[in-house]
């Protein structure tokens, strides 16, 4: 992405002087060349960095944005839906939804035929396979062992997975997936994971770098030997995660395997105060009751994801909603590989509500509608099929709206980051989204929670904003130089079949 990727382009509507405009354009200028003379406008705020300065103006206010007149889901109960509202940004923050807000010198973005909603959330997702996409498309979980992880993956550079993970990226933020976390197994160095930071903050997305261990060809991947795992997420911490309070945070991706094992990475996630995300109940090696152990050794906590889960057992399920940990279930990809039945029930009798996640964009198409439908149907399809079967007493249906709170709400605790992202709730960073209703997959909308769920797809993104900065507006990227883009993308797939020893072929 290009430095000027905050610059809000001549298409803001609205009541913007032309000597607002150009403050506001100095201001999106990330440049640190820019930073001092702008910060010495700022009375106080010399030391401000150059992402802090994208919040402001020219003369030191916070940048305003008023989202005007949309149909707007909060996913806030206290603040509610309405049919026609503003939301308010200033700087980084929601600062106020509700109809009629009068903002005097903020830019307008005109919200008449869309819905206004919190972006998407990814709790699970393997950035480093951005440029494998569809590389996979007809084969098992077995066939993505052997084919991403142990050909392609064993033969990735640093250069490879800085250009996977910004494609994957800004492919997220294209589709209103706004928070995504890089459940990132591809750390054969440190080098590595230094690629994989760089490819997230250059896009611009909120993420949650899951720092996992490598690939290579054999699957022993304790065995090699550049890999720093899971002892480098020291470095990390330091080098890059002194805050949490930033728009990528970290995690640790647990490798599993045995119960010792799977508790001395937990030992160092949590040494640095990292939170843990770790795939359990796949196939029937899910079958061996892990987290039963890892109870038995006080290594559950509240501050886990659990992925999958398909064939977890009973206790195992109770275990995870007694310690507090999230879910994670990736219904699609479980359907085609064969992790087992996605477990969208399961979690709602143990008093779970579930995460989504993309996982693999291998197989997997990289938007959240295809998500969102996927455990809906499921869903439904389960209880039909208990009423079908005589059951008298079947599960409630799962409705639209609590599949919208799985995607934005729901991800954002798994991610940690409920306090701040997962609802239009004024405090909150203002990652916000603009889903066109005038196209003709919607129009003329009769249900908008339904349209959402039911009839849309990534074409109706119209605008995307992350942490207050434009990101996408009138269903374009902002700032965003795709011949570099595609050019990386190339590049690295070429490299990677070529050391990967794969023919280069597309069909
Ligand atoms: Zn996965």
């Amino acid at each position: 992405m290009s430095a000027d990727s905050s610059h809000p382009g001549p298409a803001i509507q609205g009541r913007q002087s032309r000597r607002d405009f150009l403050k506001v354009g100095a201001a999106g200028l990330a440049g640190a060349s820019l930073a001092a003379p702008v910060a010495a406008q700022l009375p106080g705020l010399r030391s401000a960095t150059p992402r802090e300065l994208q919040d402001l103006v020219g003369d030191g206010r916070r940048r305003r944005i008023l989202l005007k007149g949309g149909v707007v889901l909060s996913l806030d109960p206290r603040v509610g839906d309405f049919e026609k509202a503003d939301v308010l940004i200033e700087g980084k923050k929601i600062s106020a939804v509700r109809p009629n807000i009068s903002a005097p010198n903020a830019q307008v973005i005109d919200a008449t035929n869309r819905i206004v909603m919190p972006g998407f959330v990814d709790t699970h997702r393997h950035m480093w396979q951005g440029f494998l996409r569809n590389v996979l498309p007809d084969g098992s979980l077995e066939d993505y062992r052997n084919v991403v992880q142990r050909t392609f993956g064993a033969k990735m550079v640093p250069d490879d997975v800085y250009a996977a993970d910004l494609i994957s990226a800004l492919g997220a933020i294209d589709s209103g997936v706004t928070c995504i976390l890089d459940w990132s197994h591809i750390q054969n160095s440190p080098a590595h994971s230094d690629a994989c930071i760089k490819g997230l903050q250059e896009s611009g997305v909120r993420a949650v770098f899951a720092y996992g261990a490598g690939q290579n060809e054999n699957g022993r991947v304790m065995e090699i030997p550049t890999a720093k795992y899971p002892g480098d997420i020291g470095r990390l911490r330091k080098q890059y995660f002194s805050s949490d309070d930033q728009l990528v945070t970290l995690y640790l991706a647990a490798l599993g395997g045995t119960p010792e094992a799977t508790l001395s990475q937990f030992k160092a996630a949590r040494e640095v105060g990292a939170r843990i995300t770790i795939h359990v109940g796949v196939g029937e090696f899910g079958r061996n009751a892990l987290l039963e152990k890892l109870d038995a050794e006080k290594g559950l906590k509240d501050d886990t994801t659990y992925i999958h889960c398909c064939t977890l057992n009973d206790t195992e399920w109770k275990l995870i909603r007694d310690t507090g940990g999230t879910v994670s279930i990736a219904s699609y990809v479980e359907t085609l590989m064969g992790h087992g039945n996605p477990p969208v029930q399961k979690a709602i009798d143990t008093g779970i509500r579930p995460s989504l996640s993309v996982d693999v964009e291998t197989s997997v198409p990289n938007d959240f509608f295809t998500q969102m439908r996927t455990v809906f149907s499921l869903q439904k399809n389960e209880v039909w099929a208990r009423r079908l079967a005589g059951d008298k007493n079947p599960p409630k249906f799962l409705t639209v709206r609590e599949v919208l709170e799985f995607a934005t709400i729901e991800g954002a605790r798994a991610n940690g980051l409920d306090k701040k992202i997962g609802s239009l709730t004024p405090g909150k960073d203002a990652d916000v989204i603009m889903l066109r209703t005038d196209t003709l997959n919607v129009m003329p909308m009769n249900n908008a929670v339904g349209a959402v769920v039911t009839s849309m797809t990534a074409h109706n993104v119209d605008t995307v904003l992350i942490a207050g900065k434009i990101m996408k507006q009138n269903g374009r990227l902002v700032g965003v130089d795709m011949n570099r883009i595609a050019r990386l993308g190339r590049e690295a797939q070429a490299r990677n079949y070529k050391n990967a020893n794969v023919p280069d072929k597309r069909v």
